[in-house]
């Protein structure tokens, strides 16, 4: 018999309200103080960016129990429901909640459907076929579509992996400001940055966030330790109700696939390519950034987004010629988001110049293919041509990223790349 069961919970939450991982430290808070003994810590594990259904950041959440017997299976299950249904969005018509029990080994077969979760879509059906296959349970509420992303946070292996510990307010506050010490926010991420991360974005508390949701910030590092830390070092104005240590697979670049070839990539995927600039980015209405990028397989639209504030700059100092590697996810018109780039090799850029006359002064252009005249002197050169001048580039070899406030929950920061 296993002595531990596995609890998958997606889907609760809805635009206006409520956080998977809220309900999951309630349920937990409950568990524990039941007598059980909940192993390791729970995990909050962001599935792919591109699914339809997602509310928000598309996470979903699991735990271990250690069981005794066949009655705290029961009991736990029971537990477990009954909080799903108390707290759960359920007359949100997007939310429809599924929770998944296993008492089982993580098998290989496992994990790649919940890899297929992160990289993919998946259809229900698959999901239901895999947990009949396992002998999971699958409880599902309404449609029950958050089974998908329940039995993906159980099977998701962790190689890499950081940890975010979220604190949640009263239920009175919800919706109203966050009352965060700004000051204290600077001097934690003076002492922890880079043991975590994220803390602070150009100036501004990058730890909350701006939905009404349960959660007051989230601080995301290296380990529990860490991030314990620079928790204790926050000052609010308002009272933290709970909060919780997450293991996840946030900012570890779970969902790139590295390919070597632009042809091979497809819609709602993610991807890590290497390519040669293809044009000089340029803006367009609403200030995104874009510029194609091609290798011998065929050409890609890239953009810089104008959510990604700074990012923009440093994307409109590429040129024709550079050679990069893109990180990011192609949307639904087949556009590739950034993440981040990595330039390998820079172009050299000309600026062209009209001819300097034999008295010294630089000729003006005579007129279209008629070369050029000297203002001062006269003096005239009909089979003339521009000279061209090499320019030093105002950008380096290495790597770009997106600000915090634009990054995707599992895009890896360069920071955390050593
Ligand atoms: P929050 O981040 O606030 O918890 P969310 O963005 O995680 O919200 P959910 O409410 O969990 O959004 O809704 C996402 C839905 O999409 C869930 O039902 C989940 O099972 C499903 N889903 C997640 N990933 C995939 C995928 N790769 N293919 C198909 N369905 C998916």
């Amino acid at each position: 018999m296993f002595n531990n069961i596995y609890v998958g919970i997606d889907d609760t939450d809805s635009q206006t309200g409520m956080c998977t991982t809220y309900i999951t430290s309630v349920i937990l808070d409950k568990l524990k103080s039941c007598g059980y003994n909940i192993k390791g810590y729970p995990r909050l594990i962001r599935l792919n960016p591109f699914a339809k259904f997602k509310t928000r950041g598309n996470g979903a959440v699991s735990f271990k129990i250690n069981i005794k017997s066949e009655n705290d299976a029961i009991n736990i299950k029971k537990i477990v429901l009954n909080y799903i249904e108390d707290l759960s969005q359920l007359q949100d018509e997007r939310t429809n909640p599924g929770v998944v029990f296993f008492q089982g080994k993580i098998s290989a077969e496992l994990e790649r459907y919940a890899m297929k979760t992160i990289r993919d879509i998946v259809p229900l059906k698959e999901t239901l076929a895999l947990a009949h296959k396992i002998g999971a349970d699958v409880y599902k509420f309404k449609n029950g579509r958050g089974i998908i992303g329940a039995l993906a946070a159980i099977g998701c292996p962790l190689p890499d992996k950081t940890y975010e510990l979220l604190a949640y307010r009263l239920p009175e506050n919800y919706g109203k400001k966050r009352m965060i010490d700004y000051d204290s926010v600077r001097l934690m991420n003076e002492k922890m940055y880079p043991q975590t991360f994220d803390n602070l974005d150009n100036g501004y508390i990058a730890i909350e966030p701006h939905t009404p949701c349960p959660i007051l910030y989230g601080i995301r590092g290296e380990s529990p330790d860490m991030v314990l830390e620079a928790h204790n070092l926050i000052k609010t104005m308002e009272k933290i109700e709970r909060y919780r240590v997450y293991e996840t697979n946030q900012h570890t670049d779970m969902h790139i696939v590295k390919i070597d070839k632009i042809a091979h990539m497809k819609k709602y995927g993610c991807y890590c390519v290497r390519g040669i600039v293809d044009d000089n980015p340029h803006t367009i209405e609403g200030g995104h950034v874009i510029f194609t990028l091609k290798d011998a397989s065929g050409k890609l639209e890239c953009a810089a987004y104008e959510p990604t504030k700074k990012f923009r700059e440093t994307t409109r100092k590429l040129i024709k010629g550079d050679e990069i590697i893109v990180y990011g996810g192609i949307g639904n018109k087949g556009t590739l988001n950034m993440e981040k780039f990595c330039i390998q090799n820079l172009s050299t850029l000309y600026r062209e110049e009209n001819p300097i006359c034999d008295c010294g002064r630089r000729m003006k252009s005579a007129g279209k293919n008629k070369g050029f005249k000297c203002l001062k002197c006269g003096q005239k050169l009909r089979e003339g041509t521009k000279i061209r001048l090499e320019v030093k580039r105002d950008l380096k070899k290495g790597c770009y990223e997106v600000p915090p406030s634009a990054r995707r929950h599992l895009s890896k920061p360069l920071v955390r790349f050593t």
